[in-house]
């Protein structure tokens, strides 16, 4: 199916230098990880966990990674290529990298009008969303505190809206400029895969 991408065919895509990324990319953890990697890029992709309330994904677009694209993607069209980056993540991103990545993409292909020949993947084990995502009383009372400041009074006490969700107009602001959101499987789909690729599949 176009919406899912199993770990052995990134592998196969990608190179199978990035099979130590597996572990970390298969567990739903707490902490975020995200592994950049490309057709062009030898080696094991770049890693990047998520650090001080900061999820990986914003601070691998904070990095200087960009050259790297940058670099490619000239090499690239000298040579007649089109090339596939992949952003795969142990979940959905919230709405606020969301936005961040959506803008990064934006930018990358205002700067580069070649760049809306190259395939940009985001690929995540499944959907992002608090409750759904952890149950509240799995978390500690500091991570509660941390992840959801400013908790809803009104409905369902449970449901916590919060910009450090994933959020279907997050995902398809993503949509919208070009990223190819998939669901990223390990052989089985995960329920919240599930739920990720339900979304997909509607949009
Ligand atoms: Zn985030």
């Amino acid at each position: 199916m176009t919406h899912i991408l199993d770990w052995e065919a990134a592998l196969a895509i990608y190179g199978a230098d990035l099979a130590p990324a597996r572990n970390s990319l298969s567990e739903a953890t707490q902490a975020t990880f995200c592994l950049f990697a490309s057709t062009a890029l030898a080696g094991g992709g770049i890693g990047m966990t998520s650090r001080g309330g900061d999820h990986a994904e914003c601070r691998l677009i904070a990095s200087n990674f960009w050259p790297h694209i940058e670099q490619a993607m000239s090499r690239s069209d000298a040579a007649g290529k089109s090339l596939s980056f992949l952003l795969a993540i142990n979940r959905t991103p919230c709405a606020r990298c969301a936005r961040v990545l959506a803008g990064a993409l934006q930018d990358v292909r205002s700067k580069y009008p070649s760049a809306s020949k190259h395939e940009f993947v985001m690929a995540a084990l499944g959907y992002y969303q608090g409750k759904a995502f952890m149950r509240e009383a799995e978390m500690s009372p500091f991570a509660r505190l941390k992840r959801f400041p400013a908790p809803s009074q009104k409905g369902d006490p449970d449901l916590r809206y919060s910009d450090s969700v994933t959020t279907d107009r997050g995902l398809r602001e993503m949509i919208n400029v070009g990223w190819k959101c998939r669901v990223l499987t390990f052989g089985d789909m995960t329920p919240r895969g599930a739920e990720y690729l339900n979304f997909l599949a509607s949009h």
